[in-house]
């Protein structure tokens, strides 16, 4: 079998089928051949378990994943690539190629039929333009998976994966924090990829939690306030809070009071745990 991480290959490939890359579609792909066994063989990919993966591009990571897993469902936006894909994985009987966006499709449905009696995890290396929103959707909805292992572009992974009660913390943080353990894998350089990307990446790795690890009383409410706080970086919490959520400032104020922090204090500075109690006592009023 032809190595689908040689750049001859890839292009002679590409050639045939008269594809040309897309680059708003994120269309970079990976021409390290150790990046994809490796990524594999973290996802947790085996016997019994069904791999959910976004963008398999001509099929490098999807062949790794199957040749471990006991299904590969893969979705792919690019309706091109699919006679690509017939033809690179048709040695594979374990994978299914979805046509779809990502954010479009009904994963509970999908992972219900495709996945049935299977533990089921997420591997991708994600087009860079959807990270955040892919990510967020995968935990949001709540979807039976035990792990997501992805590459990201490096600052969009510092930032997931970051301590909440960091610098490096934002909304997104908070968020992925809720819901898995986040830990950064390993880093890929720009000259893994075919075209090279201007910045490097990270595989993270996240552990989707069976609870949160805080308790809130409104969890609509605790994210609207999270993403108001961390809106606006070079203001106090209290300042970016009231402007986010458009609520009066004393009230606030009284808030972050009663929360026992001081009046200037900054999201960046607040743990889970403290963040929780804040909204909390804005919810209290
Ligand atoms: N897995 C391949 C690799 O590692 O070489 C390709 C990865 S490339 C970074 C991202 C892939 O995601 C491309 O094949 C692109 O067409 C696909 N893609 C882009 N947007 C998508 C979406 N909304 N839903 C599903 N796939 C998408």
């Amino acid at each position: 079998m032809k190595s689908l991480s040689d750049i001859g290959v890839i292009k002679e490939i590409l050639y045939r089928h008269g594809f040309s890359l897309t680059k708003s579609l994120g269309q970079n792909f990976l021409i390290d051949p150790d990046i994809c066994p490796e990524m594999a063989r973290a996802s947790g990919a085996q016997k019994g378990v069904g791999v959910l993966e976004i963008g398999p591009g001509i099929g490098v990571l999807t062949a790794e994943l199957a040749k471990l897993a006991e299904k590969v469902v893969t979705v792919e936006l690019d309706a091109r690539l699919l006679p690509i894909l017939g033809e690179t994985l048709a040695d594979f009987d374990n994978v299914e190629v979805v046509q779809g966006d990502i954010l479009k499709l009904d994963l509970p449905r999908l992972i219900e039929e495709k996945f049935a009696g299977l533990r089921v995890v997420v591997c991708a290396n994600l087009p860079y333009y959807i990270t955040s929103p892919v990510i967020m959707l995968l935990l949001e909805s709540r979807l039976p998976l035990e792990m997501i292992t992805v590459m990201v572009q490096k600052e969009a992974g510092e930032r997931l994966c970051a301590t909440v009660g960091s610098r490096k913390a934002g909304a997104v943080t908070v968020a992925v924090d809720y819901f898995a353990q986040a830990e950064i894998l390993f880093e890929v350089s720009r000259t893994s990829f075919v075209p090279a990307p201007k910045v490097d990446s990270f595989v993270i790795q996240l552990d989707v939690r069976s609870e949160p690890p805080i308790t809130v009383q409104n969890e609509a409410g605790f994210f609207r306030m999270v993403k108001a706080a961390f809106g606006q970086r070079r203001k106090t919490a209290a300042n970016a809070i009231s402007a986010g959520m458009v609520m009066d400032k004393a009230t606030i104020a009284a808030a972050i009071e009663r929360a026992g922090f001081d009046p200037n204090v900054r999201a960046e500075s607040l743990s889970m745990e403290e963040l929780a109690r804040l909204s909390c006592e804005i919810e209290r009023g």
